[in-house]
Parts: C-alpha cells; structure tokens; sequence
C-alpha cells in the first residue's frame, strides 16, 4: 500500500479541524481607523478610498465580552495605525481576563509611536505578539514606500519592546515584522529579515501588495510567498526559495 505522507494530510495538519469548531477562534478588532502615515500600498491612502475614520470605543469592546472565553486569538488591528487608539490597554486587560490562558492577544503596527513608556503599558496590559511594519531598510526607500515614516522609528520601536520583554518579565512575546513584497522592494528582503533579526524579530510575515490602483497593479511581484518563523535570518529566504 502507499503511504501517505502526514505532510499532506489536512486532517492532520488540522486544516479542517477549526472549520468543525463550535465557536470561531479567531477575533479581529479594528481598533481605529485614523493613521498617521500615508503608505503607497495603502487601501487608506487611494484614490477613491471611502475609508471612513473612527476609533472602536470602550462601549463596543464590552459588547464583545461573551466571544472571549471561546477564542484563541485576538488581533486589534485592520486599517489604521492601533497605537492611536488610548484605550488599546485596557482592551487588552480586559480582553486577557476573559480569554482561555492559551490564547494569545496581537496586533501590527507601523511603530512610530512606540516609545518605551508604550511598550511598557502594552506588554505590562498582557499583549503576547506583535509585529512592526517594515518593507525596506535602506532610508530613502522606506521614505518612499511610507510616507511619514523612517528605518529610524522602527528601529527605536523594537529596541522599546524588546526592552519591555524584560522589564515585564515576558520573554514569552513575540516581536515579528510585516514586509509587503513588490518589485520596488524584493530585492531589498533579504537584508531586511537580516536587519530584523539582528534586533529581536523572531517571525516575519511576507504579503504580496494588492493592487487598489493601477500604480499597485504594474508592483505586484510573481513569487509565491508564505508565512513562516525564521530562527536566523539566514534561513527564512533558504525556506523560500523551497516553496
Ligand atoms: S500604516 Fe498601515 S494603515 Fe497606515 S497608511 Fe500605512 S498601511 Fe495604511
């Protein structure tokens, strides 16, 4: 008989196991929808975009108290920059209480307002995961690709958190960064998981750009990308080129 390898059985790597769930376990919140940068991949920041801008109020997040106990992961983001949310701490407090002791509360951020006094509050607040924005290490094209932000910010944004690791005693949270992968910027992903690496990142996620505009269309690159944990930066762009 042929054996089947357990690498491509979906039952066993759990693909269908959530699908028979009798709750979802998976919770994005939009916490806002206010940025405070213009980035050219952004659906924010086209033309046409009717993103309207608001923040998600404590009143709404206790409406959402009875999901809690049934999920497993919380992720306080969408569209919009989540630090500029004042409330993001006491989502997470309240959020963390309620959820199963397994479960694990995230968000992305693009970083500029990540000071250390932040970092300290949202660790302290009991955040387990988040991951900065960064699509290029050399200044003048993160310029470019960000508008308003700078290699800089992020750099101070992963040195606050991973100084917040400690001072909270969490060395449990993980830092990751985003990289949305185009052809003004692929070849620049190898240095960046390198970069990234070297300051406390442990996971990385590599999006292709969607293309809101007929500028996005003639960025998209032909890879096929994937998500994946990197242990050393070397080895995430070996694992790359494998699939
Ligand atoms: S930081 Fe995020 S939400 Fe803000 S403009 Fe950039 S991509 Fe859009």
């Amino acid at each position: 008989m042929k054996k089947t390898s357990s690498k491509n059985s979906p039952t066993e790597t759990g693909m269908f196991i959530s699908a028979l769930r009798d709750f979802p376990t998976k919770l994005f919140v939009e916490t806002t929808t206010r940025c405070n940068l213009n980035c050219f991949m952004c659906v924010k920041q086209n033309r046409g975009s009717e993103v309207s801008e608001g923040d998600f109020s404590p009143e709404l997040f206790l409406q959402l108290e009875a999901a809690f106990p049934n999920i497993e992961a919380l992720i306080l983001n969408g569209i919009g920059e989540p630090l500029l949310n004042t409330h993001l701490e006491s989502f997470i407090r309240k959020a963390k209480k309620l959820m199963p002791v397994s479960g694990w509360i995230g968000f992305q951020s693009n970083g500029v307002l990540m000071t250390n006094l932040r970092a300290v509050s949202l660790i302290g607040a009991g955040l387990d995961k988040v991951c900065i924005s960064v699509d290029a290490i050399v200044p003048e094209h993160f310029r470019k690709l960000r508008g308003g932000g700078n290699v800089e910010a992020v750099e101070t944004a992963l040195s606050a958190l991973n100084d917040a690791k400690c001072m909270c005693n969490r060395p449990d949270v993980k830092i990751g960064i985003e990289f949305v992968a185009m052809k003004n910027n692929i070849s620049e992903l190898p240095a960046t998981l390198d970069w990234a690496a070297s300051r406390g990142v442990s996971f990385a996620i590599v999006t292709h750009v969607l293309p809101y505009d007929e500028r996005h269309a003639g960025n998209m690159n032909a890879l096929r990308l994937r998500r994946a944990e990197f242990p050393t930066a070397q080895a995430f762009p070996e694992r790359l080129k494998d699939n």
